[in-house]
This record gives C-alpha cells, structure tokens and sequence, in this order.
C-alpha cells in the first residue's frame, strides 16, 4: 500500500490517500483540456481513504462530474463523479505523479495531433469512453 501525500502549488490544500498500486490516467476531453492546458493526468487511490484539507472549491462541470481547485492558487485537485463520489486526484499534486505508471489514455481522437504519450497503455476513443462511463440518458454530452 502507498502512502500519498501531496499539495496545490501554494501548498494551501494537501490532500492525502493510500493506493494499492497507484496506476495514472490522462484525459484528452475538450474540458479536461481547457481545465488543465493539456491533458489531465489523474491517479487511481482507495477511495475512502482520500483526505483533503484547505480552501477547496468545486465546479459542477457537467450532469455526472465535478472538478475541485484550490481557491487560493487554482491548481486543479481532482475530477469527481458525483452519483458516487469517487475521486480522481490530479497527478501533479504527488511527487513524481504518485509513482505511477500510464495505464489509460482516454478520449484519445480528442487529442492535439502535435504531441503523444508513449507507451503500450490502453487507449479510448470518445465513443468507447462514453459507452463506458456516461450515464445513459446524457450519453452524447461532454464529460
Ligand atoms: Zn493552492
């Protein structure tokens, strides 16, 4: 079991969590892309064991997921579905990315042509993503 601990970059939140194995996800969707300036790089961890402290906002960014920031510095915290509220903590908050490894890509057509990830991961297109993940009356909608 990893122990995680991390920070926004003014160091006002500090979130902490426990990963089995802590395995990363980038995002290419249009919001993640517009939230982050490039891909959202998320890490898996258990998800009752996740602590956040500090001035943490959310943003309700569409029917099924919101996005948390750091109110003082806005460095992104994590993406959450809300019909069970798990959360998937930005990478970026870890010392080196929590030591993960690429594990999925998703909405990999969405991704700019003038940069890739390397490596043998899973990739998702946007179709497969939304068969996966959305819910099905929004099915069609952005993430
Ligand atoms: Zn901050």
């Amino acid at each position: 079991m990893a122990e995680l601990n991390g920070q926004c970059m003014c160091g006002a939140v500090t979130v902490r969590a426990s990963a089995c194995e802590p395995v990363l996800r980038a995002c290419h969707c249009d919001m993640c892309r517009r939230w982050t300036s490039g891909m959202f790089l998320s890490v898996s961890a258990d998800p009752e064991s996740i602590e956040a402290d500090g001035p943490v906002r959310s943003y309700r960014s569409s029917d099924w997921a919101e996005r948390a920031f750091c109110d003082i510095c806005g460095s992104a915290l994590w993406y959450m579905t809300t019909h069970d509220n798990v959360r998937n903590l930005a990478a970026g908050l870890f010392e080196n990315a929590a030591g993960g490894s690429m594990t999925f890509e998703f909405y990999s057509d969405r991704k700019p042509r003038g940069y890739a990830l390397a490596g043998d991961h899973r990739r998702l297109t946007e179709a497969e993503c939304l068969a996966m993940f959305a819910p099905e009356e929004t099915a069609g909608d952005n993430a």
